[in-house]
C-alpha cells in the first residue's frame, strides 16, 4: 500500500528509548520511494551497530561547528550533551522532488522544522508507561547508568513540548505502531489542503 503523501516532512520526537529510531527506519523501509529517513549529523560517538552516513554523519565537534557556521543545517541542537543537526540541502532537495522525509529529532529540532515547514506532520511518540520507557532504554544496552539517568531526566523537559505536536502515538508493539503512523500519513495525504493542485488539474480537464 502507498501512503500517498508528497513532499512533506514527518517529524517524530519522543523521549529517548521510546522507539522513534526503530519506527522511523521501519517506515522508511516499508515505504521505499515515498518515505526517506533523514540522516542527521552528530558529535556523539557511534554505537556498536551504527554506521557512518547510515545512522548518522558522525562528525568531530570542530567539523560540526564549521557546518553550523556554513549554514549547512536547517536546525541543530544540543541534546544529552552532544550536538545533533539536520542537513539542510538534502532535506530541501528531497522534499522538492516530492519525497516525504521522516525526521527522528528532538523537540527543539521539531519546533525549528515547524517554523520552516508549518505544513509538516508532527508526531510525538510515547510508551504506555514510564517503566516501559526505562526498560526499553536499559534493554538497548547502549547507554551507561549516568547516560540513562540523564535521558530519563530530559524526558520531563521534552514532554513540555507535547502540545505543539499534532499526534500522540503510543508505541505498543512495533507493528501496531508502524500501522498507526502509516494510517496517520494516509489520512494526512487525503486532506483537502494537501490536494489543491490535484483538484485544480482535475477541474481544468473536466
Ligand atoms: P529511541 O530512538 O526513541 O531512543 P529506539 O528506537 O532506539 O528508541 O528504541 C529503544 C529500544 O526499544 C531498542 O532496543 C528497540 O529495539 C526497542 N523497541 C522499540 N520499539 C519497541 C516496541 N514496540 N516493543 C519492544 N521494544 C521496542
Ligand atoms: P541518540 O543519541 O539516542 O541517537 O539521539 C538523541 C536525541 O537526539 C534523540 O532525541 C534524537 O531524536 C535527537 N536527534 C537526532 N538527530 C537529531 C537532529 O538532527 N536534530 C535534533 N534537534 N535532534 C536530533
Amino acid at each position: 500500500m502507498k501512503v500517498g503523501l508528497k513532499g512533506t516532512p514527518i517529524v517524530v520526537s519522543a523521549p529517548s528509548g521510546a522507539g522513534k529510531t526503530t519506527l522511523c527506519k521501519l517506515l522508511a523501509k516499508k515505504y521505499p520511494g515515498e518515505i526517506i529517513y533523514s540522516v542527521s549529523a552528530t558529535t556523539r560517538k557511534p554505537r556498536r551497530t551504527e554506521k557512518d552516513s547510515v545512522n548518522y554523519f558522525f562528525l568531530s565537534e570542530q567539523i560540526f561547528k564549521q557546518w553550523t557556521r556554513e549554514g549547512k543545517f536547517i536546525e541543530w541542537a544540543k541534546v544529552h550533551n552532544h550536538f545533533y543537526g539536520t542537513p539542510k540541502k538534502i532535506l530541501e532537495e528531497r522534499l522538492q522532488k516530492g519525497y516525504n522525509s521522516i525526521l527522528d529529532i528532538d523537540v527543539q529540532g521539531g519546533m525549528r522544522i515547524k517554523k520552516f515547514y508549518p505544513e509538516g506532520i508532527f508526531i510525538f511518540l510515547l510508551t504506555k508507561t514510564v517503566d516501559i520507557l526505562k526498560s526499553r532504554l536499559k534493554g538497548r544496552r547502549t547507554e551507561t547508568k549516568e547516560s540513562i539517568e540523564k535521558r530519563i531526566k530530559n524526558a520531563r523537559k521534552e514532554l513540555q513540548y507535547i502540545k505543539e505536536y499534532d499526534y500522540i502515538v503510543i508505541n505498543d508493539t512495533i507493528k501496531k505502531t508502524a500501522d498507526t503512523i502509516a494510517a496517520i500519513l494516509i489520512a494526512e495525504g487525503c486532506l483537502m489542503k494537501r490536494n489543491k493542485q490535484f483538484i485544480k488539474t482535475f477541474k481544468r480537464n473536466l
